[in-house]
């Protein structure tokens, strides 16, 4: 083995200068000798798979075992121990196979001990070789960079070649000619070109509490590694922090912008993986899971501060934990197994806190405001590149949160383009990007809970609900479960509501620990979180012969009821979330069999819904045209009536005059006001048109 000198300076600058350069020799042989020892294999391998592999992955780990002092200099001094380490494998290459060939050396696998959370990346990390984990943001296209540069001296014709770095490339300074004046050569071939990619990761969503905001970093890829990351996967990145004069316009200014170099990529494959069980909690898991007031505890573990809302706590508590996934119909159909919920209420009702709190439970999620959501994109887009020419594919919030919860508050003030892609998003899981010649998808196995306030602001008492809902109807059936929420005034709970809120209040601002059970947590939120996660990972509830007994049951005895007035009560698309709903329950509950009791529960949920939005005032019929086509089935129908008259009378008088028709529409056996109310809302609609005060008219002949 070659012999070292310990401790001295191994800079680029002094590797190369006088009596120092020994010292880089000695590592360069160093390496070889490790190649040698440890990486024969690997090396053949990349070396017979050339051009199609570039790069010999080299582990931290084996390389430490190998030398301890090497390691921590390529901690120190990356880009000097990465040059030794690529000139010492040229050699090696050239003494197994006589041929040199330049591959390079990508070192990963750092010990965790060196992982740098994204925020925390900063100025003591400059050129230092760090391990970052994180979530693809975005990508850009992939662009040729040129990597070595050929100018030619415009006098003498003498030609010099320069490397470029990562913001610019260098003119040289002076030609042997004594003169200045370059043409830069760039044809392939004269100059060199290679492929890099930009792209940008953000701290895992998992490691995020609350609604921390989000730290980000750039990345820098080169040759092999561009074309790997996809927008909302994740990696674990080596590489070297670097920074880069931010541009404005042409003239470079004093701000630096930081970005990873990128030398290694590795894809994270389990969801949940940065939540981590010990043993011991292991143990306090499945301890719990035995606890006969396991499903009370959990739910009062949702929201504790917030008075009332058991049915929506309930809902959000199975939710957390989803169905059974991975299920695929014959035909290749993916079966979803998230459930979404949406909450519709007036202002005021603690929408928004209901919200805020389930994103500390949720061992995974992202919250989004549908104000702002339109600028970070809830699903995903292909934006302007604004550095450089071409495009970014972007990830959103139901793309960052996958395999988690998307959190979603104001729904109803999401942009037009948001809400068009989150239809697909929801049901097939997945995102489509079609713009500018670019067509990519993302997955997003995501659930929804989602928070909206009502068309005009508030609940109208005197109109049925889900005609109040500003979310159109397609959108809304994809709703496992819709909630409204009425600020109604009532003495005792408004009495009952305001203690709760003021012990609250009380409570927190003592400095000793909360004892009141009625806002306290029935489990503590560390331990909950990672029971979901627990759960998540691990159970996959099958439905039993008498679930599926009970579920079937419960379809079928809703549509009878539906028959009679050829309405449809429910539809298959809410058998699916019947079935989540009790795979949940099992699931919270640790168990591999849906059971009765599963089944039971889910159908109290979906028939609380029901009978909440669903039904139809009129008939006093459940009725599932409401979400799904915007109105009830009876009112279709009435409005048909009301259509028929007005047509046959049209056909009497020019002008047919309100009053007749309400009497004609009443002889059908309607009623007045209800008429009335028709045909203003049919005027609204423009299928009336109001020519002389008290007449209608229809506004086409084929309505
Ligand atoms: P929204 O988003 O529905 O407009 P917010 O979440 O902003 O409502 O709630 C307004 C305030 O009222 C919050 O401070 C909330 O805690 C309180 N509040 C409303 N309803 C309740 C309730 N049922 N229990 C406890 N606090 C409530
Ligand atoms: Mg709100």
């Amino acid at each position: 083995m070659v012999q070292k000198t310990m401790g001295s300076d191994c800079s680029p600058v002094a590797a190369k200068t006088g009596g120092e350069f020994f010292v880089a020799e000695d590592f360069v042989k160093l390496f070889e000798a490790f190649f040698d020892a440890k990486m024969r294999d690997a090396v053949t391998d990349t070396y017979s798979q050339w051009p199609k592999k570039h790069s010999v992955n080299v582990d931290y780990g084996v390389l430490d075992a190998f030398d301890p002092e090497l390691c921590e200099k390529l901690l120190e001094k990356p880009d000097v121990v990465v040059d030794w380490a690529e000139t010492a494998l040229k050699h090696f290459t050239q003494s197994l196979f006589q041929e040199e060939r330049a591959l390079h050396v990508r070192f990963f696998n750092l010990p965790s001990l060196f992982e740098v959370p994204v925020q925390a990346l900063g100025a003591e990390h400059l050129d230092r070789l760090v391990r970052v984990e994180g979530v693809v943001s975005w990508v850009t296209e992939i662009k040729p960079l040129m990597k070595v540069a050929l100018w030619q001296c415009i006098h003498c014709g003498h030609t010099i070649k320069t490397a470029t770095d990562k913001s610019a490339f260098k003119k040289p300074g002076l030609c042997q000619c004594g003169r200045r004046d370059f043409e830069l050569l760039e044809k392939t071939g004269e100059s060199n070109f290679i492929n890099m990619q930009r792209a940008q990761v953000q701290e895992l969503v998992e490691k995020l509490r609350g609604n921390a905001p989000t730290a980000n970093v750039e990345l820098w890829m080169e040759e092999d590694l561009v074309n790997i990351m996809v927008p909302g996967e994740k990696f674990i990145m080596t590489g070297v922090l670097r920074l880069r004069p931010v541009k404005e316009g042409k003239t470079k200014t004093a701000v630096y912008s930081k970005f990873l170099d990128v030398l290694h990529l590795q894809r994270m494959e389990r969801e949940f993986e940065a939540i981590e069980i010990s043993k011991e909690e292991e143990e306090q898991i499945r301890k719990l899971a035995k606890d006969p007031g396991l499903f009370e505890k959990i739910v009062k573990s949702v929201a504790p501060s917030i008075y009332g809302y058991s049915e929506l706590k309930q809902a959000i508590a199975l939710q957390l934990f989803g169905g059974t996934p991975g299920k695929v119909l014959p035909d290749g159909k993916r079966i979803r197994n998230d459930a979404h919920i949406l909450l519709i209420g007036d202002p005021g009702t603690a929408k928004s806190s209901v919200l805020g709190y389930v994103s500390h439970i949720a061992p995974k999620s992202v919250f989004v405001s549908g104000e702002s959501a339109t600028a970070v994109g809830l699903t995903a887009s292909a934006e302007r590149d604004k550095e450089g020419e071409g495009w970014i594919i972007k990830a959103g919030a139901m793309v960052l949160a996958n395999g988690g919860l998307a959190i979603i508050d104001e729904f109803d003030k999401m942009g037009l383009e948001d809400r068009g892609s989150i239809h697909q998003a929801m049901e097939q899981q997945k995102i489509s990007v079609a713009k500018a010649g670019i067509v990519t998808q993302f997955q997003s196995k995501t659930a929804v809970l989602a928070a909206a306030n009502p068309k005009f602001g508030r609940f109208d008492p005197n109109v049925p609900p889900a005609q109040q809902f500003n979310i159109s109807p397609a959108l809304l059936s994809r709703f496992d479960l819709i909630f409204t929420i009425k600020d109604v005034l009532d003495e005792t709970r408004d009495r009952k509501m305001a203690d709760h809120i003021l012990l609250g209040h009380k409570t927190g601002l003592q400095k000793e620990p909360v004892t009141d059970e009625a806002i306290l947590p029935a489990i503590n939120l560390d331990l909950l979180r990672k029971y979901i996660a627990f759960a998540r990972r691990t159970v996959h509830p099958v439905l039993t012969e008498e679930a599926s007994e009970k579920i079937k049951e419960f379809y079928v005895e809703l549509r009878r009821m539906g028959e009679k007035d050829k309405t449809f009560a429910i539809t298959a698309r809410q058998i699916e979330g019947v079935i989540r709903l009790a795979e949940a329950s099992a699931k919270l509950r640790l168990s591999d069999r849906v059971e009765l009791q599963d089944a039971e529960r889910s159908i109290a949920l979906v028939n609380f819904v029901l009978n909440d939005v669903f039904v139809d005032k009129t008939t006093g019929r459940i009725d599932s045209d409401i979400i799904s086509i915007g109105q009830p089935k009876s009112r279709v129908d009435r409005m048909r009536t009301i259509l028929n008259v007005i047509r046959s009378l049209e056909k009497q008088f020019d002008l047919v005059a309100v009053d007749d028709v309400v009497k004609e529409a009443v002889a059908y056996g309607l009623d007045d006001v209800y008429v009335r109310q028709l045909i203003d809302e049919l005027k609204r609609q423009g299928d009336l048109y109001e020519p002389k005060v008290g007449h209608i008219k229809l506004s086409r002949k084929d309505l």
